[in-house]
């Protein structure tokens, strides 16, 4: 399983290399035992899609240095749990969040809005009509650092997979937006074409 593991990594790493991408890994699939050995590869960043997996894992890994992700859809009554425990939350969606969020918060928090391009019923995100005034709302609240989109594959579609990338780059583009969080396990070297700055990769690892 390991020798495995770090095959995979040494592949990832040598596919993006030159490029100014992080990998976050998405640990939702991944005990802390697995997690520890991905640290000691050079994965330092991690990303937990539920709330109380995050703190367990966090506890757990308490004596590495990592930097803590929020990437799965957030329930406005874990933030109070969660919110002062992660670096980057990549799931900002809806007035409700951002008003729990700006209440709970100590320090600003960088967060990417969650667009639904594809606009799938399964997943969360904001359709892009809404983005522009979305955004300009989020001035308003102090503890809310925009610092770009997240935007999520679409299952075994890559054509439509790039099409909503591309559009989450210029939109991004367009609000001034320096990063960009698009980029999944089977879809990362897509991600990486039109320019995302962080990928969120779980499956790969373990493959
Ligand atoms: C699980 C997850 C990923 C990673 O998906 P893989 O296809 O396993 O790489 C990325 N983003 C989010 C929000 C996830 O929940």
């Amino acid at each position: 399983m390991f020798e495995k593991i770090k095959t995979n990594v040494s592949k990832l790493k040598e596919s993006i290399k030159d490029k100014d991408v992080t990998i976050v890994c998405a640990s939702k699939y991944i005990s802390v035992e697995v997690m520890r050995y991905l640290y000691s590869l050079g994965i330092t960043h991690f990303g937990e899609s539920r709330a109380d997996e995050l703190l367990k894992k966090k506890a757990a890994l308490k004596d590495l240095n990592i930097t803590w992700h929020f990437i799965g859809s957030l329930q406005s009554n874990k933030v109070k749990s969660i919110i002062n425990e992660i670096t980057y939350l990549h799931s900002l969606d809806r007035i409700s969040l951002v008003k729990e969020i700006n209440k709970a918060r100590i320090e600003p928090l960088k967060c990417f809005i969650q667009l639904n391009l594809a606009n799938e019923k399964t997943k969360s995100g904001l359709s892009k009509s809404k983005l522009s005034d979305f955004y300009k709302m989020l001035s308003s609240y102090d503890k809310i650092i925009p610092v770009g989109i997240m935007q999520m594959g679409v299952y075994n579609n890559l054509e439509l997979t790039n099409k909503i990338y591309k559009e989450a780059a210029s939109l991004s583009q367009e609000l001034n937006l320096k990063e960009l969080s698009i980029g999944m396990s089977d879809d990362y070297l897509i991600g990486i074409k039109n320019g995302a700055t962080f990928i969120r990769i779980g499956s790969l690892f373990t493959k």
